[in-house]
């Protein structure tokens, strides 16, 4: 596992639904933050569908509201929502050429997704297809964006470099919190805070730490790729 680097300034999460970045980005997202880098975060969709008997017109908004409330606990305030529809997610022309626009508004270095894979680490999970059609629409938008160096995708199976997040957990944790309604949907013996820990730790023995946050670092050809 290598280290990620460090020698850019402008990054953007671009994620199916809210809680994705917060299940280990958002701890690397608190340190960059902390150095001086500026992050922001876009959801494909609202994740209206993700909060079992709740009105979709009810939980699209209040997973907005819980979003905004856990980027800011890692200090993101700018959070925007492209509103495609939920747990139906494709990879399209139109959500390609959305994320091209909001990658050139960002003037974004770095782009950080959620792992796209078919599988989780350790090969038993499935991944989702939102999670797998979100991530090859961003990589394909990220070679047209043109500035785009890298694509990140956090706890992919291939991961290949590693950030240090052993002074970041606390706010890796208060960012999921952040999502209340969503994680009080899940019901009692819900284990997100408990796989957030798994995931940072394992992350920490991958990368000889105590805990870090892994990803698939992708290069982006192009003549802006710099590395
Ligand atoms: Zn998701």
């Amino acid at each position: 596992m290598k280290v990620f680097p460090s020698d850019w300034s402008r990054a953007l999460a671009i994620v199916a639904h809210p809680d994705d970045v917060e299940y280990g980005a958002a701890a690397a997202i608190a340190r960059w933050v902390r150095e001086g880098k500026s992050v922001g975060y876009v959801m494909i969709t609202s994740g209206e569908q993700g909060i079992e008997g709740m009105d979709p017109e009810v939980c699209g908004p209040l997973r907005e509201k819980e979003q905004i409330a856990s980027a800011a606990r890692v200090g993101v305030s700018n959070v925007q929502f492209l509103r495609y529809p939920d747990f139906v997610l494709e990879d399209s022309p139109e959500l390609r050429s959305d994320l091209v626009a909001v990658m050139r508004e960002h003037q974004a270095e770095l782009i950080v997704t959620l792992n796209f894979r078919d599988r989780w680490p350790g090969g038993d999970y499935p991944n989702s297809s939102d999670h797998v059609n979100a991530g090859s629409a961003v990589v394909a938008a990220a070679q047209e964006a043109g500035g785009v160096r890298w694509v990140a995708a956090c706890t992919s199976p291939v991961s290949t470099h590693g950030v240090d997040v052993s002074d970041f957990v606390h706010e890796a944790v208060a960012s999921l919190q952040e999502h209340r309604e969503y994680l009080r949907g899940l019901g009692p013996d819900d284990r997100s805070l408990e796989m957030l820990q798994e995931i940072l730790t394992h992350g920490g023995v991958q990368l000889g730490c105590e805990s870090a946050v892994v990803f698939e670092l992708i290069p982006v050809g192009g003549e802006s790729a710099a590395s």
